[in-house]
């Protein structure tokens, strides 16, 4: 893909990388602790096919909880909105994306929403498919849709890393299990959703999935609608809502677009009807999130005016 650098996306990188200090790199996947925590990259992509750039825009990354959107947009598209919202709510918790503590308290056990390990565990278990790997392949085949690229993979390295130490999530699959969210041998589900947030790609990619979601759903580029524009709307309003972990509420006053969040560093950005952002930056804040790409994100809402409020 094509992508010009821009001289004012620069400079803005370059301020903000100096936050990358404070932050650090998750370990908690032992592989992801290998990422470079000076990283910063950016890519703006535009309908009109136009893209600017700022840093190492060709570094790939894993998508993480990133996924959770696409995830969700595929099992809207699969089940339908009643099916969906039968197994998993729409409140912003408060809480970890890993916390266990709410669906502990909810009768019947009902993940809070898709954006957190347990609501999208309940949703990766809708994709439809006959097995794991025709699950994984529809999902990864619609990202490449997306991203209209298709020699988009996941890493196996990540993959195999987090399945040896995902036993939150396991925990977490367990408790759904046992109240009935879930009918499926755990260890398939961890399978497909360690394969789902291993799924690599850079921020060139991120941006012009963000495009789609900000199109509605449809990419200009190729003249298809990839979704449903209510699809995407839902998707979107759960960017905003919940989209980066517990400092989704902080990030609406602050830079005001939806937006979700991974632990590898990713953050996809859909700035309703104008563009897609993808920004990549490993080292985290407390909550998660790319610190320098959170301030990134405030600058070039703040100099630009893209606060959707
Ligand atoms: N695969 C990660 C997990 O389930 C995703 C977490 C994230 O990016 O927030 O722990």
């Amino acid at each position: 893909m094509l992508c010009e650098t821009n001289k004012e996306l620069d400079e803005l990188v370059e301020e903000a990388r100096k936050y990358t200090k404070d932050g650090q790199v998750a370990d908690y996947i032992p592989a992801l602790g290998k990422a470079d925590p000076y990283d910063l990259s950016i890519a703006i992509n535009y309908p009109d096919g136009r893209c600017v750039s700022a840093g190492d825009v060709q570094k790939r990354f894993t998508l993480q909880s990133t996924s959770k959107v696409i995830s969700l947009a595929l099992v809207l598209m699969d089940r339908g909105y009643d099916e969906v919202f039968e197994h998993v709510g729409m409140e912003p918790t408060g809480d970890p994306f890993n916390s266990i503590a709410k669906l502990e308290k909810m009768t019947p056990a009902k993940p809070l929403n898709p954006m957190i390990n347990a609501g999208a565990l309940v949703v990766t278990h809708m994709i439809k498919g006959n097995s794991v790997q025709e699950r994984f392949d529809r999902l990864l085949s619609f990202i490449q849709q997306l991203a209209n690229d298709a020699s988009i993979g996941f890493s196996e390295e990540i993959a195999q890393s987090e399945l040896e130490t995902a036993d939150l999530n396991r925990a977490l699959c367990y408790f759904l299990k046992q109240h009935n969210r879930l009918n499926e041998e755990v260890e398939d589900l961890l399978n497909l959703y360690t394969k789902q947030c291993a799924i690599e790609m850079n921020c060139l990619h991120l941006a012009r999935i963000g495009m789609v979601f900000a199109m509605d759903g449809m990419d200009p580029i190729t003249s298809k609608q990839l979704m449903p524009k209510e699809v995407a709307r839902i998707c979107k309003t759960f960017m905003v809502t919940c989209g980066m972990y517990n400092a989704s509420g902080e990030f609406a006053i602050k830079v005001g677009i939806p937006a979700k969040s991974g632990v590898a560093g990713g953050i996809m950005g859909a700035v309703p009807g104008k563009f897609g952002i993808g920004i990549f930056g490993p080292a985290l804040d407390d909550k998660g999130n790319s610190i320098a790409g959170m301030k990134l994100l405030e600058m070039l809402s703040n100099d630009y005016q893209l606060s959707m409020f």
